[in-house]
């Protein structure tokens, strides 16, 4: 890391009063104002008056290899200096966006061959909407247009893909697409009705949603849009066999399955892509971003299936085009980032790591569930969430002006660790590279901050 000149001050300052932070709490940031993050390296951050943290949330669930990788900045500066842009429309290509195309072709399940890019999540969900809309409309089927989404799933922030987003709570005061988008259960074996199996659960939430299909009218179902693994909603893993199950419900009646992964992508889970090498499920499309470039540069990619692809490529009338697409979809500079993120990932064997390391750290996070306030500690590898509660028999919450997550995620970071509050929860999504001790060191403060926060809790009448 290098020595920090900064002005802390006069940043925040500047901060403040000019830059509109994404999902802010307006009320306590024209309080307390932001934390300059300024330094990295490793699986550390350092803000600018020097303070360093281990990043336990991985930037935002997206630095998968580690901080300073000197050899990603040089392939950006070249590709930066060689062909900092040229246009991706028509027929015009650029070395690393077609080599990038290729390599995501040979990565990803059986027949998803096709690549269009745009510039992270959102976008990379957006265009899955727009290009089974066309998909439909290619094939004459011109009224399946609706799609099934969970709670909780959350898929991004346009119009579009918050409206597909079923974390309630990031609604408010908004508006959404209500006609098109249609939820169902989320698929938290937590949260299960009482006294249900997670069985008899798994039963349940196939059943709902084949009979929302029913219900909506299969003619005008074109999507059901899930992660894999529910990130921002909660870290939900759903019931053994769901995936497989409700992928079968959606060929069953057309719909087309679009798999979320841009969190769980690119070693996260210990695999390049998690459908189908951990929960054993080949959907119709794939969309990524963040641990694709590990965060060094903003990329997102929605990966089609031949079968999409064979469809959307025939022009229906003479002289039509595929008028989807963006300035910087196929960006030379991202894709040069991704090309050399991949080949590191690749060459030091980080998926395997993932694998192992990220084994210890759900075993050493897991053992915080015999904490008083820990209710549930879930996930998988190195997505992890910590679910708090006021009584582990009744699983009933804490009211929310006790601001659990939050209070444990701050005593985490006046002890040197970044994690990040989610309401009740707290989430870790750290960069893979992580060593045990690493990991060590970051469950100890995390349990300290729990020990402590519950003293607190207790001292003020909330236990
Ligand atoms: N899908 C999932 C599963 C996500 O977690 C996110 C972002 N956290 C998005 C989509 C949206 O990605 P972005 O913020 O890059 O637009």
């Amino acid at each position: 890391m290098t020595q920090l000149k900064y002005n802390t001050e006069a940043l925040r300052k500047k901060d403040k009063d000019h830059f509109i932070h994404p999902f802010t709490d307006f009320s306590t940031f024209n309080k307390e104002g932001s934390l300059v993050m300024a330094d990295s390296e490793d699986i550390y951050v350092r803000d600018s008056d020097g303070k360093k943290y281990i990043d336990g949330i991985g930037g935002l669930w997206c630095v998968n290899v580690d901080y300073g990788r000197k050899e990603i900045a040089q392939a950006m500066a070249d590709q930066a200096l060689e062909l900092c842009f040229y246009t991706p429309f028509g027929h015009v290509t650029t070395p690393p966006a077609a080599e990038l195309a290729a390599k995501l072709a040979e990565l990803a399940p059986d027949t998803l061959n096709h690549v269009f890019y745009g510039c992270g999540g959102s976008v990379a969900n957006d265009t899955a909407v727009r290009i089974a809309h066309f998909y439909f409309n290619q094939l004459g089927k011109t009224s399946k247009k609706k799609i099934i989404s969970r709670i909780d799933g959350y898929h991004g922030s346009t119009y579009m893909t918050m409206s597909i987003t079923g974390v309630k709570f990031d609604h408010i005061g908004f508006d959404q697409h209500e006609d098109l988008v249609h939820n169902i259960s989320c698929p938290n074996p937590y949260r299960r009705p009482e006294g249900m199996s997670t069985e008899a659960f798994c039963d349940h939430l196939v059943q709902e949603l084949e009979d929302k299909i029913l219900e909506l009218g299969p003619d005008n179902v074109a999507l059901f849009f899930a992660e894999p693994i529910l990130g921002a909603g909660g870290v939900i893993v759903p019931p053994q066999g769901y995936h497989k199950r409700t992928l079968d419900v959606c060929r069953k009646y057309d719909v087309l399955y679009v798999s979320d992964e841009v969190v769980t992508a690119f070693g996260r889970l210990g695999h390049f892509f998690a459908s189908e090498d951990e929960f054993g499920i080949v959907p119709d499309m794939i969309t990524c971003a963040k641990g694709l470039t590990s965060g060094y540069a903003a990329l997102g990619a929605t990966i089609l299936s031949d079968k999409i692809y064979d469809v959307i490529s025939v022009p229906q009338a003479e002289g039509s085009l595929f008028t989807h697409g963006f300035t910087y979809s196929g960006h030379p500079v991202s894709c040069a980032a991704a090309l050399k993120n991949i080949e590191i990932l690749e060459k030091e064997s980080i998926c395997q790591h993932a694998k192992n390391a990220g084994d210890y750290f759900e075993e050493e996070l897991k053992s915080l569930a015999s904490l008083p306030i820990i209710g549930d500690v879930r996930g998988k590898r190195f997505m992890i969430c910590l679910e708090s509660v006021a009584n582990k028999e009744t699983k009933e919450l804490f009211p929310p002006k006790a601001a659990v997550g939050d209070r444990i995620s701050k005593r985490c970071q006046k002890r040197g660790l970044i994690v990040r509050p989610l309401a009740h929860m707290n989430v870790l999504s750290p960069p893979l590279t992580m060593s045990k001790t690493q990991i060590d060191v970051l469950v100890s403060i995390l349990r300290e901050s729990i020990i402590e926060t519950t003293h607190d809790l207790k001292e003020e009448g909330y236990l």
